[in-house]
């Protein structure tokens, strides 16, 4: 799996890793950015998908 994050999209809540942190991380912009392979569960990753307030998290198979 692998994921990504729109940048341009992210308004930096942090709700991603909290719920994935082993998949995301905040950088020093404020933005979160994705760590790749992800460190997650296919559940978390779909969970911090679902709760980004702005649906700017994809995730690929
Ligand atoms: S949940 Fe979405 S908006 Fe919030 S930090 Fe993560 S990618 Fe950005």
């Amino acid at each position: 799996m692998k994921t990504k994050v729109d940048k341009e999209k992210c308004i930096g809540c942090a709700t991603c890793t909290i719920l994935a942190p082993a998949s995301f991380k905040m950088d020093e912009d404020g933005k979160a950015v994705e760590i790749n392979p992800p460190g997650d569960s296919k559940e978390a990753l779909n969970d911090a998908h679902d709760n980004c307030p702005v649906q700017c998290i994809s995730i690929e198979e």
